[in-house]
């Protein structure tokens, strides 16, 4: 107070740029949609008995004209703190939307996508009912879509959250929990929301099989989905050996760079169009070393 009328509140957050450069941001990201810099890629997410592209994650890119290219681990939490997470949250859910419908009218089967939710999203006021028009604007299924919350999200506003996600769940729409295991966990949380997915984090994945930690978590951690009949993702699988492992655990899933990185829509085609496994074929013929 005793330096005049600063009126700027500066949260240290995850970023590690300074002050100014983080106005400058924010001032960018406000230009940004109407400047289509923000873009949409899809990263395969695939069943581990088969191979096959069970699912797509929709991760939001942006490219900035002044600041390059940023990851959305910096512009996304800044994107919370300033309320810009409602536009640039619409504009990846329609951008997916419209995404599934192209491929549907491609003739390609349908394809559960995924999309991350910021807290603020669902909060906002009329929330499901966007949500129902978008998937009537485009023609899809309610469960066709997956949205993928973060332990952090079910803690705030408890019960209308509770309310909002089995509205959602009734539409036949997914809830997935992402980062599973880096957040304030409470187990009860997977008794009171209506959750089907589970996400392993990366962090557990990176050392498998040779870490007995990331060995103990992940075990337990499938142990748990499967007695809650909860599908089960593990993220960030780089190596044929992570995979080998997760399969001998009956992990329904993996997704990471050893199938495919995060692509644009029309890359992503031609995978879905080519309707073969994306996991090295020597671990589904031979189980040999690839
Ligand atoms: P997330 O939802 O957990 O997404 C997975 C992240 O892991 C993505 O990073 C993806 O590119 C990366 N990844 C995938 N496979 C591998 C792998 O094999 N190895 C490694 N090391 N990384 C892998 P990305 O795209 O940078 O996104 C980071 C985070 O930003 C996301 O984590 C999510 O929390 C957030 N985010 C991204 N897009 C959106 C969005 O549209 N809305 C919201 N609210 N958050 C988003
Ligand atoms: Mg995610
Ligand atoms: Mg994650
Ligand atoms: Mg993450």
């Amino acid at each position: 107070k005793a330096k005049g009328r600063n009126r700027y509140q500066l949260y240290s957050g995850n970023m590690n740029v300074s002050f100014a450069e983080k106005l400058s941001i924010e001032m960018q990201m406000r230009k940004a949609i109407d400047r289509k810099e923000f873009q949409v890629f899809y990263q395969p997410q695939i069943c581990v008995s088969t191979g096959m592209i069970s699912g797509m994650e929709a991760l939001v890119r942006w490219s900035s004209p002044l600041h390059g290219s940023l990851s959305p681990l910096e512009f996304i939490p800044l994107a919370e703190e300033t309320g810009l997470i409602l536009s640039i949250g619409e504009f990846v859910l329609r951008s997916t939307c419209k995404q599934a419908m192209l491929w549907k009218n491609a003739g390609l089967p349908p394809m559960r996508m995924a999309v991350n939710i910021s807290s603020l999203q669902i909060e906002q006021d009329g929330f499901c009912d966007c949500i129902t028009q978008l998937l009537q604007e485009y023609h899809l299924d309610g469960s066709m879509l997956e949205l993928e919350v973060t332990e952090g999200a079910l803690l705030s506003d408890g019960e209308q959250m509770i309310a909002k996600l089995k509205m959602l769940s009734s539409m036949g729409i997914k809830i997935a929990l992402d980062d599973f295991g880096t957040g304030y966990s409470s187990l009860s949380y997977l008794q009171k929301f209506p959750i089907d997915t589970i996400k392993i984090d990366q962090s557990f994945v990176r050392g498998l099989p040779s870490d007995p930690n990331n060995v103990s978590i992940v075990t337990a951690i499938c142990a748990m989905a499967h007695g809650l009949k909860m599908n089960l993702i593990a993220e960030g699988v780089e190596k044929p050996e992570q995979l080998r492992f997760l399969h001998s655990l009956d992990c329904n899933e993996a997704q990471g760079f050893l199938f495919s990185k995060p692509l644009p829509g029309n890359e992503i085609t031609g995978l879905l169009m080519r309707n073969g496994p994306l996991a090295p074929p020597a671990f589904y013929s031979g189980q040999s070393e690839s």
